[in-house]
């Protein structure tokens, strides 16, 4: 039988012949040995670092906490694992998932350092892959592992810290492939994508993919407009086609960027202000980039909160609606002929939120109609108040916004409102802006034209900011133009620029329409309209808006 005893020479060959990087280090510490892979991975030759501080191979990038948490781990448990940024002989700095143990060597307690260069894909068949810190499908980095690379980056920087970038990728209307061409079509295009990708990145940088068609990178550049150039180059590869099964796909992304340190300083607000950016570059149109823009990002959450405490609110807190009216007037007597219903919303957290904040968002996520409903029940109830002693022939004016014309219980609704208006022998107006009519169709002109047939007077608001045209205003069952405000702010003694509001008016009474000036805020004002032939008026000048009272129904005296 052979010998088994295995002599020094034995280990140091299998030492040396381990594909990971070994390094034995002293307490003191010193670098006491380093194996052939180490030498290969680091670009140093054994003479160069035997003897040498182990943070010859630094980069920099780690500060004194990094390195006493790792020693006080060390001490604690005898092992440390994680990720490492540190630079080769030739400079480059490079990321190694490095384990650390301790052993004792000639009753002196040293330390193994192993390692691996993470970025070099022959490494990830072996130990890595089993850790499930890679995807399989683009062999990238996964989400563990991005948020490793980014820990390690950020954590403890203790001296002027290396600036970087993070970018947060995301493919626009990826699904759509999946759906369209098959599983295996999209999963072949995502591989495309990652190679594209990585072809734009330079060495050092690291990408990752996070889920699905969500891309992460850490990018070596130091400013804005590093970043806004290498996000570019991106974009740019993209617009050349990807063939997949000789089709060709073209592939838009849209991506955020945030930078370090001047967005966040830790890794997970980083990653979190970088896909914020991304959802604002979808929002603003998709295939773009955005950096991160505090003030952007601020609206961005104030209107999805908005969203989030409507939703809520429509749904359990109708008492937070409220109505207030603003009345019109006869500009020569000054004489009340109808009021407007303009709602308000008081969110105990949002405080009081403005219609032009909340009425588009209900639109587009389709509840206008039940808030609409709320808004009518409201108004019932104001009328139906008898401590209020009603004039007749008073106009009562709703804003109805077109996407809720599209309802089906629209002409109903009204209808019912009608009833109410009826009983009090007023009139009901429905207030349309001008700048909706442009989704108008035949279907939605027979309802307004069913609508009038009842009584019920139709009226274009903020008048002269959309296109309509001569011929479009005359087919359709208009009664009233609002000339919107901003024309009105344009009439002031010393330079009144009237040309617009002359030629509206003019159109009105050509097409035998009643003109209603909005945002009166003045005397010249007042005075100017008065002499161009508008009747009626409405604006701060009168009233402002105000809740349901018996003020409200009070002539002005006008000055003639
Ligand atoms: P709008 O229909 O053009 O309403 C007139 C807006 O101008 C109101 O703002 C009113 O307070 C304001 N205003 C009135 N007179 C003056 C003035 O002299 N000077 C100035 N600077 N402003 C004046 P508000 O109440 O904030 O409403 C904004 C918009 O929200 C409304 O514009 C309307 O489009 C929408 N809205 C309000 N209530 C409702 C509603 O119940 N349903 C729907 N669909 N939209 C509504
Ligand atoms: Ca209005
Ligand atoms: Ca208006």
């Amino acid at each position: 039988m052979m010998d088994m005893a295995i002599s020094d020479k034995d280990f140091k060959a299998l030492v040396d012949c381990h594909p990971r990087a070994m390094m034995l280090a002293t307490q003191e510490p010193r670098i006491l040995y380093v194996n052939r892979a180490f030498q290969a991975v680091t670009g140093y030759e054994a003479s160069a670092v035997v003897g040498e501080k182990p943070s010859v191979l630094s980069s920099g990038y780690h500060g004194r906490d990094f390195y006493k948490g790792m020693w006080k781990r060390l001490s604690s448990e005898n092992r440390w694992e994680g990720l490492v940024w540190n630079q080769r002989s030739n400079g480059e700095i490079y990321p190694q998932w490095l384990t650390i143990y301790g052993v004792e060597v000639r009753q002196a307690q040293c330390y193994v350092g192993t390692f691996m260069d993470v970025g070099d894909l022959a490494a990830m068949d072996e130990q890595l892959a089993s850790l499930a810190y890679y995807d399989v499908l683009t062999r990238l980095p996964n989400r563990h592992l991005f948020q490793a690379f980014l820990e390690s980056r950020t954590g403890h920087q203790d001296h002027s810290p290396a600036h970087f970038s993070v970018l947060y990728l995301d493919l626009d209307f990826f699904k759509e492939v999946n759906d369209l061409h098959g599983h295996a079509q999209g999963d072949e295009l995502l591989v495309r994508v990652a190679q594209r990708l990585q072809s734009v990145l330079r060495k050092g940088d690291v990408l990752a993919r996070l889920s699905g068609d969500e891309f992460a990178a850490i990018i070596e550049v130091d400013s804005v407009a590093g970043t806004e150039a290498f996000c570019d180059r991106i974009l740019n590869a993209f617009k050349e086609s990807f063939v997949v099964n000789d089709q060709p796909h073209y592939v838009s992304l849209s991506i955020g960027a945030s930078l370090f340190p001047f967005h966040a300083d830790e890794d997970r607000s980083l990653l979190e202000k970088a896909d914020q950016a991304m959802y604002s570059a979808k929002r603003s149109g998709r295939f773009r980039y955005q950096i991160f823009d505090p003030e952007i990002n601020r609206k961005l959450l104030y209107q999805e909160s908005i969203g989030q405490y409507l939703s809520q609110s429509i749904i359990e807190s109708h008492d937070e609606f409220s109505v207030v009216y603003q009345p019109h007037y006869m500009l020569d007597s000054g004489e009340v002929t109808g009021l407007e219903a303009l709602v308000r919303w008081h969110h105990p957290l949002l405080g009081l939120v403005p219609p032009s904040d909340f009425i588009p968002i209900a639109e587009k996520r389709g509840w206008i109609t039940v808030l609409t409903t709320i808004i009518l029940k409201v108004i019932q109830n104001d009328l139906a108040k008898n401590t209020v002693k009603l004039p007749m022939g008073i106009r009562l004016a709703i804003n109805v916004s077109a996407r809720h014309m599209l309802d089906d219980d629209f002409v109903s609704q009204m209808t019912r409102m009608r009833r109410h208006t009826d009983q009090l022998n007023w009139e009901l107006e429905l207030e349309v802006t001008e700048t909706s009519l442009v989704h108008f169709n035949d279907q939605l002109s027979s309802k307004l034209t069913v609508l009038q047939e009842q009584g019920i007077r139709i009226a274009i608001d903020d008048f002269g900011t959309g296109y309509s045209s001569l011929a479009y205003l005359q087919s359709l069952p208009v009664n009233v133009l609002k000339i919107d405000r901003s024309f009105v702010a344009r009439l002031n003694e010393q330079s009144a620029d009237s040309t617009l509001i002359r030629a509206i008016i003019a159109m009105a009474h050509a097409l035998s329409l009643e003109v209603v000036a909005e945002g009166v805020e003045s005397e010249a004002q007042r005075l100017i309209l008065c002499q161009l032939a508008c009747k009626h008026g409405q604006g701060f000048l009168f009233a402002k808006p105000q809740r349901w009272s018996a003020q409200l129904f009070r002539s002005l005296d006008m000055d003639q």
